[in-house]
């Protein structure tokens, strides 16, 4: 059986967050705060990485702290983005999305609702949602939708050896999750399925919302599928980047 090892890649961030930000309409009077990751899932036959982080135009735009090029930090684990070949992206709000060009030998797995929300349906490219999303990186899966690149993910399955997505949608239209057998049992990349560790312990999602009945059916489903509590890693939590073991600057190795 394939196994892997999963690293968290924080490209940015502590941002200061209200808590009732990370908890939906809890803790208005608690600080709180974020980081900004992508993932690497890895062994030695394979590399995949899981999100994009966010270009550096990009990260100018939207006024990122500590932000560094997700294509730098990957040097640190040995790889070069040019040469990777597969990035899962869990859904495409702007700061999972928006660093798509990093790799630009890649294919892309992007859940089929995701996609056709944030491509084609007026709603996305209204505000609120129009800020959630970067349209430059949009229109680039786009174009590799039009060259046979973008692969769109209609069911759960298994995508490689040890490695599947599930779909987890409520935080938006068609968020995947990916699950990863780990030397520890299975673990589940939940991204922003919820925000912070908190989010899962409580059964209480984070604030940004496309479906919040979805949203609190993909908690329960997440935990289920997750050999254990401590598998379940959500998106922006900043636990990820302290209470794991370092292997590089702002790389921390989950499982
Ligand atoms: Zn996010």
């Amino acid at each position: 059986m394939s196994r892997y090892e999963i690293f968290a890649l924080k490209y940015a961030g502590p941002v200061k967050k209200c808590g009732a930000h990370l908890m939906w309409q809890k803790d208005w009077d608690k600080a709180g705060a974020g980081n900004f990751y992508f993932w690497c899932v890895k062994n030695h036959e394979r590399t995949i990485i899981v999100d994009t982080g966010v270009a550096p135009a990009l990260a100018a735009k939207r006024g990122l702290p500590n932000f560094i090029d997700p294509a730098n930090l990957i040097t640190r684990l040995g790889l070069k983005a040019n040469s990777i070949e597969h990035v899962i992206i869990t859904h495409l709000h702007w700061d999972h999305a928006g660093g798509a060009k990093l790799f630009p030998r890649a294919v892309f797995y992007v859940n089929e609702k995701e996609y056709l929300f944030w491509a084609r349906d007026k709603a996305a490219l209204t505000p609120p949602f129009e800020f959630l999303s970067d349209k430059s990186s949009i229109n680039y899966l786009k174009g590799h939708k039009k060259r046979g690149r973008l692969v769109l993910v209609k069911k759960d399955q298994q995508l490689f050896p040890g490695i599947s997505v599930m779909a987890a949608p409520g935080h938006s239209p068609g968020l995947m999750a990916v699950v990863v057998n780990t030397q520890k049992g299975r673990a589940v990349i939940g991204s922003d399925a919820a925000y912070v560790f908190k989010n899962y312990e409580q059964n209480w999602p984070s604030d940004i919302m496309y479906n919040m009945a979805d949203s609190i059916r993909s908690l329960a489903r997440l935990q289920h599928q997750a050999s254990s509590p401590v598998l379940l890693f959500p998106g922006h939590d900043i636990k990820m980047a302290e209470d794991f073991p370092e292997v590089a600057n702002n790389i921390t190795r989950l499982a």
